[in-house]
């Protein structure tokens, strides 16, 4: 089956449209969707592709439920994320801070000038979520557009399903992120090298690795595998969880951010 076969591609790839197309359609509460993934080391098991090929992977599935008369629109993945964290370890493909938020930037000021009125940056990489927040506000201020951010994995779909630890620790590669794999694309995925790598922080009352107080890290500070989290038991099923709650959520959130108006905001 060709990668642009389906629903979401068929109804909501804006590429797919022509130049006049775009023009004559509705933009007043049309939302434009970017993901924005990673292409970095994900440990022994799982490939380099993992944070992109998640988020297309949710998103499809997502556009598969919303309803007809939303006009939600999605945009290629800018696929490479800020992963210095994990430079220096091969497959990781990093963008600096400067040149992501570049070009998040130019995307919005080219949806601008089409008349696109909301964005929503889509992210699924951790070390992306700091730059894209500013990057938000940023482009608010600077091209007036209504600018949403959504991170699927913060949604918190999983807290029945992962050991305590893992909810805590798990961060990169581990139960959660190895589930959602198995889901999507099990034969990219070698559980026979899946590692359970947990830090030692659970001394700590007050310091997490990205809770309210933390430090600054990169990879080799926090982990040998390149994983934090247990990864030895993932299975699909539990992906398969995960992604249909988060779907579900998404497909209503989207409605939402498709009929928020910004300008009610303020209380009159
Ligand atoms: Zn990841």
């Amino acid at each position: 089956m060709h990668q642009y076969e389906g629903t979401a591609w068929e109804e909501h790839f804006l590429p797919r449209l022509t130049s006049r197309k775009i023009a004559e359609m509705p933009k007043e509460r049309a939302l434009v969707i970017l993901p924005v993934g990673a292409v970095e080391q994900h440990g022994p098991h799982l490939p380099i592709y993992t944070d992109t090929l998640v988020g297309e992977a949710t998103l499809a599935q997502a556009l598969g439920h919303v309803s007809l008369e939303t006009e939600i629109w999605v945009l290629p993945p800018v696929c490479y994320g800020k992963s210095n964290e994990h430079a220096g370890l091969p497959g990781t493909i990093s963008l600096s801070a400067a040149t992501l938020h570049g070009i998040v930037m130019d995307i919005a000021e080219s949806l601008r000038t089409s008349g696109f009125k909301k964005l929503l940056l889509f992210n699924t990489h951790g070390g992306n979520v700091d730059l894209l927040n500013t990057a938000a506000r940023e482009i608010r201020i600077r091209t007036g557009l209504t600018v949403f951010y959504l991170s699927p994995s913060s949604l918190n779909v999983a807290a029945d399903l992962l050991e305590a630890e893992e909810l805590k620790f798990g961060i990169h590669g581990g139960d959660y992120e190895t589930s959602v794999v198995l889901a999507i694309k099990p034969e990219w995925v070698d559980m026979k090298l899946a590692p359970n790598e947990i830090p030692a922080m659970s001394g700590y009352e007050f310091l997490t690795l990205e809770g309210k107080i933390r430090f600054a890290w990169k990879i080799s500070d926090i982990s040998a595998s390149g994983v934090v989290g247990n990864a030895t038991v993932a299975t699909a099923d539990k992906g398969r969880i995960i992604q249909e709650r988060t779907v579900a959520i998404l497909a209503k959130a989207l409605s939402e951010l498709c009929s928020f108006e910004i300008d009610n905001v303020i209380s009159r």
